[in-house]
């Protein structure tokens, strides 16, 4: 049986207790490893490491030193991609052709943050006759970071990869659904170079090891991935030891399309939007807007091609839609199902379990109709295979209903009219918006949501925004007056 243990201080152990978790393959509900189930004492020798090569060898390296041993990562990364990939199939049920572009991302960030994090400057403040005054950035130390199941090496690297560029050290804290990928992902940080300790995992149950890392004195950042109540939850027990948060959190994001938009383009978009990652991406199109003049035309072309959409097991190189984590995640996804029927919405395709795959956590990717605005199907994160179609009469009515759920990380809009695409710009409550476009997003580029999705960006330098401190620094060139306190008459 496959293993999945801690990475602490650059060693594979095991849990301090002797615990285990059980970890399926969603595409059949095997147990086909046991991941170490790690608590409090499993994150304070892991956390300890992280200190000490914090102080030790990390941050002493040149940026420059730092950034060749994670190009080196990132060799490792691209050479050992198909391997990865394989990995996150059977631990995650994402479909292969899919599993090997989130491998291919993950050694991309970690190159394109290695390449990044030398060219990270402070700031001058001239007072003209009286100060230099200028910024100095320095690691903050220790950081936890809190991944969920979703494409978990792809998230894993998106933390790592800024977080060691910058010069602090690590505690990872994958999720006990698809732990395979953090520990191979340490093991080959190690191979590429990376200092004993630097980069740390710990397994184990959010509620255990999760909380742990979040309550250490010691750990000064937080970055978390996940769903928005975890991160309420965490917020809440991290404000004892007053940490750093950063908090990429749910989605229900809307696409808007216009009559004037290419609508054979945006079809594709609406299809791969919600349905790639079997559903299960944070940026999900789960809410379609149709214009009421192309309402009909557009849902039944939409509806014959998910109709066509090849659901299978995940290793199949043609599979387009893979199987759900977990069967109590498929409970759940269904559970909405059902419950949008009863609220009044209809199923147009889809709903159940597809016949030919009697095993496993599948679905068959699911179209609602009459969906209301206020419906839960409307308003909830489903995270999995399901869209909600509504139709609209104007921009304005649109514009509301896009706006009115909790949420707000990404939103997509489809129109030829410049003007209007720019209106949307203004007036759309989300974190990303693609006009246009499909959800590929550079680097360089902030990621993050308002509202119920987050706090804070991350990605190109905002995420070094986030891993670093500053320092003000105040040199006076001439004698700026200093008040005299103690020279007067007693
Ligand atoms: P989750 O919130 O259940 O778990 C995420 C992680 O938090 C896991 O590692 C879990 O063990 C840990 N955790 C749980 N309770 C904890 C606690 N009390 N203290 C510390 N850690 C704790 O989320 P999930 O079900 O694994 O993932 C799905 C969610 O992630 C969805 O809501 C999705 O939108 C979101 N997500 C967001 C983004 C983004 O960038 N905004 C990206 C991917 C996924």
């Amino acid at each position: 049986m496959r293993k999945a243990l801690h990475f602490i201080g650059g060693r594979l152990v095991e849990s301090a207790r002797g615990r285990w978790m059980e970890d399926l393959n969603p595409a059949t509900n095997e147990v086909i490893a046991e991941a170490a189930a790690g608590d409090g004492e499993d994150i304070a020798r892991a956390v300890e490491e992280a200190e000490k090569a914090f102080r030790e060898s990390w941050w002493a390296k040149k940026p420059r030193e730092r950034a060749k041993v994670l190009h080196r990562l990132a060799d490792l990364l691209e050479a050992h991609g198909e391997e990865l990939a394989r990995i996150e199939v059977l631990d995650t049920g994402l479909p292969i052709g899919q599993a090997r572009g989130q491998a291919q991302r993950a050694a991309l960030n970690f190159r394109f943050f290695a390449e990044e994090a030398p060219h990270v400057v402070g700031e001058s403040f001239t007072v003209e006759g009286q100060f230099q005054n200028f910024t100095i950035r320095r690691p903050v130390g220790v950081a936890g970071l809190i991944t969920p199941w979703n494409t978990p090496l792809m998230l894993a690297s998106w933390k790592v990869a800024p977080c060691l560029a910058a010069g602090n050290t690590c505690v990872l804290k994958p999720a006990e659904w698809s732990p395979l990928t953090a520990t191979r992902l340490a093991e080959l940080a190690a191979e590429a170079g990376v200092p004993e300790g630097v980069f740390n995992v710990v397994h184990g149950l959010g509620e255990e090891a999760g909380a742990a890392l979040v309550a250490h004195p010691k750990v000064k950042l937080i970055s978390f991935t996940g769903e928005t109540e975890t991160g309420k939850i965490i917020m809440q027990n991290g404000a004892r030891t007053l940490k750093r948060f950063s908090m990429e959190l749910g989605g229900k994001s809307p696409m808007i399309v216009f009559p004037d938009a290419d609508l054979e383009r945006a079809l594709d978009a609406a299809i791969f939007g919600v349905f790639s990652l079997n559903g299960e991406r944070c940026t999900a199109s789960s809410r379609l807007f149709l214009h009421e003049a192309i309402y009909r035309e557009f849902l039944d072309a939409l509806l014959k091609r998910v109709a066509k959409i090849r659901v299978g097991p995940p290793e199949d190189e043609k599979t387009e839609v893979g199987p759900l984590i977990h069967p109590q995640h498929w409970e759940r996804v269904m559970g909405y199902v059902e419950g949008a029927q009863k609220e009044g919405a209809e199923v147009a395709i889809g709903g159940r379990r597809p016949p030919h795959l009697p095993h496993g956590n599948y679905l068959e990717p699911t179209v609602l109709v009459e969906v209301k605005p206020s419906m839960r199907v409307a308003q909830e994160e489903i995270f999995g295979p399901v869209l909600s179609v509504l139709s609209f009469k104007d921009e304005e009515e649109v514009l509301s209903q896009a706006n009115d759920v909790r949420y707000g990380l990404a939103a997509y809009v489809w129109t030829r009219d410049v003007g209007r695409a720019m209106r949307f710009a203004q007036g759309l409550e989300a974190g990303l918006l693609w006009i246009n476009s499909q959800n590929v997003r550079d680097l360089r580029t902030p990621f993050g949501g308002w509202k119920d999705s987050g706090i804070g960006r991350e990605g190109g330098r905002y995420s070094f925004e986030f891993y670093l401190e500053t320092t003000t620094v105040h040199v006076a060139v001439g004698d700026h007056p200093i008040p005299r306190f103690g020279v007067g008459e007693a």
